[in-house]
């Protein structure tokens, strides 16, 4: 995955954050739940001890009430009297024996004496005379304390707490107390708990093995007894220290149980909580736990992302700049500094730039220098060429054209006349007997002669176009674009008469000055002629010149060939 710099740096701290979280979160849950477990078991240890305290603190009262009647001798003998003999009188003491004794204890509700087979003999209320208590298997002989629950016949439960009659080592029936459950009931009723699932069941075991509950169940929604699900008799082991159970009960709740039996009565009670109710707080902790994670994880979001962003925007901004710079954008600078190493680095990077361009001005200024200097250089040198191209094409004697200026301008012209079909004309010059002017009046007079004479020929053809050059020697040529042989005779004409104006003396001249001879040849350039054919034309006319008698002007004609 190619994650930026800044969700890496955000991940990290949310992970991280995240994490931390979630141990210490858990730590404490665990801790709460270790601690809450130990609050209820000790909530439910203390509560059963404290009720089982006071059943049998009831129990052991109606007990000993019962024991002081028992030993009342009168009542005995009356009830052996009874037995042996059915005595009226002697029932009718004992009975009063009864009604005393119960006067004497209003919690009492009715005591009665039962025969060994079940049957009332005797009875504080005309009522219990009827009833019938033969199918509630006494035992025999009876236990010194026997205490049962009773379902009368309008389905009211009644304690009867059961004690032998013996007279002389022989029993002679049972005097049975009826109490109601109303003390019982107070014990597990008056319960302060932890919760309202929280309750007290005092149950026994039925001959059939099955428990059920002596007193009306809290949660059931009927008042005979039913079974249980709950056995203490089961779970309690003798000589252990009762442990918090963790059980389903009668409504089919998880609970969390604590159970006790007694002894002397046969009963067990069992003390339970719902689980829900009892490990509420910790759901109630464990949903602020999952809210308080949550929003801390959306902080840590937002302050990872605020963390991540400010470390990563002035490097992202020193990135852009950065690749701006290197792709030749030297104006880009960042503007915003950080007081860290990130600044001194963003400020650092600005000065870099700025000496870039410093550098670059300078290196600009340098070229630009250098470029003048060698533009002034070229100008010098292009100035010196055209000189020396100048130079080049004069003579040096005479400053006119020399002969390879006009064998150029000659090319130039002939091809502009062969495209134009134009008359091209050329004069070709020649001093006559020059050989012997220098030999009379010296080389230097020649020279200044050639000077004066190739001044004159050039001073007469002015016209655009035309060239005046020095052929070579003591011969010169004037070309004449657009112009016919006619006008090159014009032309020539002029030439002889200035030239004759000028009279410079030849002691060795017919005339006794110096002459030209001219020969003229004139064409429209064609693809059949070159320029020589032009030039020899031109020198055959002047040979006919020089064969004439010198200072003539002689035009080639083909004829002449
Ligand atoms: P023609 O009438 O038949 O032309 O006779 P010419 O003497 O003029 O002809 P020739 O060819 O016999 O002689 C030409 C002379 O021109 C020879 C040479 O010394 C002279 N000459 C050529 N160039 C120069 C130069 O530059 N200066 C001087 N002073 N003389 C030159
Ligand atoms: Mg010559
Ligand atoms: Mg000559």
């Amino acid at each position: 995955m190619n994650l930026g710099l800044r969700q890496k740096i955000a991940t990290t701290i949310l992970v991280v954050t995240v994490v931390l979280l979630l141990i210490s979160g858990s730590l404490y849950y665990i801790n709460s739940q270790q601690a809450l477990t130990q609050a209820i078991k000790h909530h439910l240890a203390t509560t059963l001890t404290i009720q089982a305290a006071r059943l049998n603190q009831v129990i052991q009262q109606h007990q000993e009430r019962l024991a002081l009647l028992t030993s009342r001798t009168q009542l005995r003998l009356s009830l052996r009297d009874h037995l042996e003999v059915p005595n009226p009188a002697a029932l009718a003491k004992v009975t009063k024996i009864l009604i005393d004794a119960k006067k004497a204890i209003p919690d009492f509700r009715g005591i009665m004496v039962l025969s060994l087979q079940g049957d009332v003999l005797a009875a504080t209320e005309p009522a219990l005379l009827d009833s019938d208590f033969t199918d509630l298997h006494l035992p025999t002989p009876t236990p010194q304390m026997w205490v049962r629950v009773v379902v009368t016949p309008q389905n009211q439960k009644q304690l009867h707490i059961v004690s032998p009659l013996v007279l002389e080592n022989k029993e002679l029936g049972q005097l049975v107390v009826i109490a109601g459950l109303e003390s019982i009931q107070a014990i597990v009723t008056g319960l302060i708990g932890l919760g309202l699932s929280e309750e007290t069941i005092i149950s026994y075991q039925t001959a059939e093995g099955q428990v059920e509950s002596i007193l009306p169940v809290r949660f059931a929604n009927q008042l005979q007894p039913f079974q249980l699900k709950i056995n203490p008799f089961k779970l309690i082991t003798a000589g252990q220290a009762p442990e918090l159970l963790e059980l389903t009960d009668y409504q089919g709740h998880q609970v969390f149980a604590y159970v006790t039996t007694f002894s002397k009565t046969g009963w067990g009670m069992t003390l339970k909580i719902d689980q829900d109710e009892a490990l509420a707080p910790l759901a109630r902790q464990r949903h602020f736990m999952i809210i308080a994670l949550l929003v801390s994880a959306f902080v840590t979001i937002l302050f990872a992302v605020f963390l991540a962003t400010s470390i990563t925007r002035p490097i992202n901004s020193l990135t852009h700049v950065a690749v701006m710079i290197a792709n030749g954008d030297l104006s880009q600078r960042i503007h915003s500094f950080t007081n860290d190493e990130l600044g001194v680095l963003a400020r650092a990077f600005n000065q870099m730039a700025d000496k870039l361009i410093a550098a670059n001005e300078l290196l600009e200024e340098r070229v630009r220098n250098k470029t003048r200097d060698l533009a002034e250089t070229n100008e010098k040198l292009l100035l010196a060429n055209s000189q020396l191209e100048r130079i080049s094409r004069l003579d040096g004697l005479t400053e006119i054209a020399n002969r390879r200026a006009f064998d150029q301008v000659l090319a130039q012209e002939w091809s502009r006349c062969q495209r134009e079909e134009k008359r091209l004309a050329l004069i070709l010059l020649d001093v006559d007997l020059f050989k012997n002017y220098n030999d009379m009046l010296g080389h230097l007079a020649g020279d200044q002669c050639l000077k004066q004479i190739a001044k004159e020929i050039e001073s007469t053809c002015q016209r655009p176009g035309d060239l005046t050059a020095r052929y070579g020697g003591e011969e010169f040529v004037v070309l004449l674009p657009n112009t016919d042989s006619a006008h090159a005779h014009l032309v020539a004409n002029k030439i002889q008469e200035q030239i004759k104006a000028l009279v410079i003396a030849h002691p060795k001249s017919a005339t006794g000055y110096v002459t030209l001879s001219m020969g003229i040849a004139a064409c429209i350039p064609s693809r059949e002629l070159q320029p020589a054919d032009l030039i020899d034309q031109a020198d055959q006319a002047l040979y006919q010149a020089k064969q004439q008698g010198r200072n003539q002007i002689v035009e080639y004609t083909p004829a002449d060939d």
